[in-house]
């Protein structure tokens, strides 16, 4: 794009996302280094949690990550580019049909039941594969009922994998999910042994095994809800002012008119809305930073929009023009995951790609 033809979504016009990678390598780091011996993976599914993981995977890889994890096939076909020379394993399994991708690309499947296992046997010339046990999910992976059908599965298996259920809470289960893992690699030929996301690690170095496969820390989540986070913040998203107004004691404000105002307000209307990923459900409930000054959401959630009192804040940092911070260090991913009533995976993997995006280190 030449200076003589702006288009409308340069920096100046648009709601910026800025993208810390240099904060995503140092959490990889910190993780990396609490868990050393074991080898740091890292999960960037979901286009590596809504961040872009063309320019996460290529960063991690360039600090010395050697293995990821994507759910899909087609994620891990459009990732080859970007890390061609590191190991991509695919979580969702493997499919009828799709081993000949798995061998052109070099990609490891992670092997959910006996059925793969058999056709990895046949079509997988030999090359490794990732072995997931279900150990109290019921989602993916072998019934441990079936683990001792495997015998020689006729390839190396490159991992044993199980994943917990309730990683981030301090209960009974992952304990028990451990013991059944521990059971069902004693039923396998050696392998390195893959357990923990990134709340996992935290449960201490039992969990640890060989391999850990964060995502959610990565990107600045808190891996440890209810404690401080021990991760550096990944994500800073600045909504742009479009227009500002005085409304007066008992106006609405809003579809709904679900904001009554007992008081004259002053309101600032933002440009990112439910289509941006701020979720709906953060209406009239979710909080900024405009001018260094924390303001309420207030009125539902538009398409496009949303309204913020800004009584409160310095009239001259929020013009028309000016940005507030919708998640930044004081408002963080986590935090407006709770304003929202949900979790932080789900405010990231929700940003949308309108915003303007920046990627930074
Ligand atoms: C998504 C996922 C992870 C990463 O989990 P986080 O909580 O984001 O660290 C690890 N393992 C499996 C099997 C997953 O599906």
């Amino acid at each position: 794009m030449s200076a003589t033809t702006a288009s409308p979504a340069t920096a100046d016009a648009a709601t910026i996302l800025e993208i810390d990678l240099g904060a995503v390598v140092d959490n990889w780091r910190t993780l990396s280094a609490r868990v050393a011996p074991a080898v740091c993976a890292a999960v960037v599914k979901a286009d590596a949690y809504g961040l872009g993981a063309a320019k996460v995977a290529p960063a991690l890889a360039a600090a010395g990550c050697r293995i990821f994890f994507v759910a899909l096939l087609d994620e891990a076909l459009a990732l080859r580019q970007f890390v061609p020379e590191a190991e991509i394993a695919v979580l969702g399994g493997l499919l009828p049909g799709t081993s000949h991708f798995f061998l052109d690309a070099r990609l490891t499947p992670v092997l959910n039941d006996l059925g793969q296992v058999e056709r990895w046997r046949r079509k997988g010339q030999g090359r490794p594969a990732i072995l997931h046990i279900d150990t109290g999910m019921n989602r993916l992976g072998l019934a441990p009922a079936d683990v001792p059908r495997v015998g020689d599965p006729g390839f190396p298996l490159r991992a044993v994998m199980s994943h917990l259920a309730c990683a981030e809470e301090d209960t009974p289960m992952n304990e028990a999910q451990r013991r059944r893992f521990e059971a069902a690699r004693a039923l396998l030929p050696p392998a390195p042994a893959s357990f923990a996301n990134s709340s996992g690690i935290f449960l201490g170095p039992a969990y640890h095994y060989d391999l850990v496969r964060p995502g959610f820390a990565l990107y600045g989540g808190n891996p440890t809800p209810g404690s401080p986070n021990p991760m550096r913040p990944v994500v800073r998203l600045l909504g742009r002012v479009l227009q500002l107004r005085e409304a007066a004691a008992g106006e609405t404000v809003g579809y709904g008119a679900t904001h009554r105002l007992e008081r004259p307000t002053r309101i600032a209307t933002v440009a990112a809305g439910y289509a941006d990923g701020l979720l709906r459900s953060l209406g009239n409930r979710g909080r900024a930073l405009a001018g260094g000054t924390t303001v309420p959401f207030i009125g539902r959630i538009s398409m496009d929009l949303i309204t913020l009192d800004v009584t409160a804040a310095e009239p001259a940092a929020v013009e028309p023009g000016s940005l507030v911070e919708l998640i930044g260090a004081t408002n963080t991913v986590d935090d407006l995951a709770a304003q929202a009533g949900t979790i932080g995976y789900e405010i990231l993997t929700s940003l949308g790609r309108r915003y303007h995006r920046i990627w930074r280190g």
